[in-house]
C-alpha cells in the first residue's frame, strides 16, 4: 500500500559541526509533524539523511518503493540547496506533492517557489497543523487557498495565505514520533550513550539582533507544563531506554521559576537522567544552578557572544560581562560542564574586540568554547541591516557558522577567518587546559581538536 507522507531531513555532507564534533541530533521539527500526522491516522515515514548519511539516490529509491502521496522536506539556510536537490530527487522518482518547511523557507518562501518548480508548497512558521490540514485538503480535492500559513503557486502567481496563529498550548502537542528513527544514529561527541532531544518552550521575548527565534515562534514565550515534560522524559526512558537528554529550547532558563519547579519535580520523581540545556546569564543564579545540578544537569550551553560590552549592547543581547563571569564561575564550582558560544565578526567587531573576546573566554575557564562566525540569517535584524546596506551574499551554503559571509567596518572575511583559527588555537592549546580536559573528558577533547587542524 502506498504511503501517505514521507518526511525528509536533507543530506548533509558538509556540516562542520557534524564532521568535527560528531554532533548528530534528531530532527525534532519533523518528528513533531510526524506525530501530529500519526495522531490523525495518516501513515508517515521519516528519512533523516543527515544522520544516516543517505544520498539523493537513496531518496529516489525510497520514493519509488513507498509511493508517498505527499513529501515534506525541512530547510535550514546552509542546507537550502540540499533541500531543493532532495525535492528534485523526489520528483524524478514519482509525483507526490512536495512541501518545504523550516526556517529558511519561512522567510524566503517567495524566492524559493519562484526559483524551484519541484516544490509545490511552502509552510511558514510552525508546521504541524498546517501540514496535517494540507494533507486532508489535498486528499479531498479541496482548496489550499483556505489554509493559513501556506504559500504556493496558483495560476502562474505566488499565493501567500495569511499567517497562522501559533499553537498556544504546547501541552496539546503529541510527543515527537521518535520511534520512526533508530536511536543509535544520534550522539554528541561520540559519547557512547544514545541521546534524546526535548523541547519545553517556543518563542522568546528578547531582541538579540542575530537571532530569528522570535520571528519564527513569536515574542511571547509558550511553556509546556513541567509535568508534561516529566511525562515525556519518562516515556523516552521507558520506551527507548535513553537517559541522556539535551533540552533544545532557545533559552531553557528564560523563566527561572519554571526551571525551579521542573527540577524539584525531576528530583521527586527520581528519574535518574543526565541532561544539558541552554542558559542566559541574566536568568540563572547560584541557587538555581545548585538545584539544576541536583536534578541531573551536567552541561550548560551559554551564549556569551562577545567579551566586549559595547558589542553585547549593540546586538541587544541584554547581558553584562560581570553576569557572564559569575555564572561560569558558579557552574564550575558546582562541577558542571560549560560550553561558551562566541560569535566572531559581529557588527562593530575589530581586531581588538575579537582579541578581548578570546582572552575573556580563556579566563572564564569554560569546559569548551565554540567560536562561530556571526552570520546574518534570514529573519534576523542582522540580515535586514546587511541586506539594506547591499552587502548580502547569496551563497547560502556558506551560512554554516564556520565560513565568514560578511565583514565588519574594519575586518575583511579573511581577517575573520584568521581570527576564528587563532581563537580555537589559543583556547584549546593551553597546556593546563589540555591536561585538565584530557583527564576529565577524553574523546570529546579530540573532536574539538579536529577543528584546529581543519583546512
Ligand atoms: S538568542 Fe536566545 S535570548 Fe536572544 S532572542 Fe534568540 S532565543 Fe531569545
Amino acid at each position: 500500500m502506498a504511503l501517505d507522507v514521507l518526511l525528509i531531513n536533507p543530506p548533509d555532507q558538509k556540516s562542520k559541526y557534524k564532521k568535527y564534533l560528531n554532533i548528530r541530533i534528531p530532527p525534532l521539527g519533523i518528528l513533531y509533524i510526524a506525530a501530529v500526522l500519526e495522531e490523525n491516522g495518516i501513515s508517515v515515514e521519516v528519512m533523516d539523511c543527515a544522520a544516516e548519511d543517505t544520498t539523493y539516490a537513496d531518496i529516489r529509491e525510497r520514493v519509488e518503493r513507498t509511493r508517498p502521496f505527499m513529501v515534506g522536506i525541512t530547510s535550514t539556510t546552509p542546507l537550502i540547496n540540499e533541500a531543493v536537490m532532495s525535492a528534485e530527487a523526489v520528483k524524478m522518482a514519482g509525483d507526490p506533492y512536495i512541501v518545504l518547511g523550516g526556517p529558511h523557507a519561512t522567510f524566503l518562501h517567495h524566492e524559493i517557489l519562484t526559483e524551484n518548480t519541484a516544490i509545490d508548497f511552502v509552510i511558514k512558521g510552525e508546521g504541524e497543523y498546517v501540514f496535517a490540514e494540507l494533507y486532508q485538503i489535498l486528499r479531498s480535492g479541496g482548496d489550499p487557498g483556505t489554509i493559513e500559513g501556506l504559500v504556493f503557486r496558483s495560476n502562474g502567481a505566488i499565493q501567500e495565505n495569511p499567517d497562522r496563529e501559533v499553537c498556544v498550548d504546547l501541552n496539546t502537542l503529541p510527543y515527537p514520533a521518535r520511534h520512526l528513527l533508530p536511536k543509535e544514529n544520534y550522539r554528541i561527541f561520540d559519547v557512547n550513550m544514545p541521546i534524546a532531544t526535548v523541547i519545553c518552550s517556543r518563542g522568546c521575548p528578547m531582541r538579540c539582533s542575530f537571532c530569528a527565534s522570535s520571528a519564527i515562534h513569536g515574542r511571547t514565550i509558550r511553556k509546556r507544563s513541567p509535568e508534561d515534560v516529566i511525562e515525556e522524559i519518562r516515556h523516552i526512558r521507558d520506551t527507548l531506554d535513553i537517559s541522556m537528554i539535551a533540552f533544545m529550547d532557545d533559552t531553557f532558563t528564560l523563566m527561572p521559576g519554571w526551571v525551579e519547579t521542573f527540577c524539584n519535580l525531576l528530583i521527586e520523581e527520581d528519574l535518574h537522567i543526565e541532561w544539558g540545556c541552554t542558559a542566559r546569564v541574566d536568568r540563572i543564579d547560584s541557587d538555581l544552578i545548585r538545584l539544576m545540578k541536583r536534578a541531573g544537569c551536567e552541561t550548560l550551553f551559554i551564549g556569551v557572544e562577545s567579551g566586549d560590552q559595547e558589542i553585547l549592547d549593540r546586538i541587544k543581547k541584554g547581558t553584562k560581562i560581570d553576569q557572564i563571569k559569575t555564572v561560569f564561575s558558579t557552574a564550575r564550582d558546582f562541577g558542571m560542564r560549560t560550553i561558551a558560544s562566541i560569535a566572531l565578526g559581529l557588527p562593530g567587531e575589530t581586531k581588538e574586540t575579537a582579541k578581548k573576546s578570546i582572552s575573556f573566554v580563556k579566563k572564564l575557564h569554560a569546559s569548551y568554547a565554540l567560536f562561530s562566525i556571526a552570520t546574518p540569517y534570514p529573519g534576523t535584524e542582522f540580515y535586514n541591516t546587511v541586506r539594506e546596506n547591499g552587502n548580502l551574499p547569496q551563497n547560502w551554503s556558506n551560512f554554516d557558522l564556520f565560513s565568514p559571509v560578511v565583514g565588519t567596518l574594519s575586518l575583511t572575511l579573511e581577517d575573520i577567518r584568521d581570527i576564528q583559527k587563532k581563537a580555537y588555537r589559543e583556547f584549546y592549546l593551553r597546556p593546563i587546559y589540555i591536561l585538565e580536559t584530557l583527564a576529565k573528558e577524553g574523546r570529546p577533547f579530540f573532536h574539538a581538536m579536529k577543528v584546529l587542524i581543519s583546512p
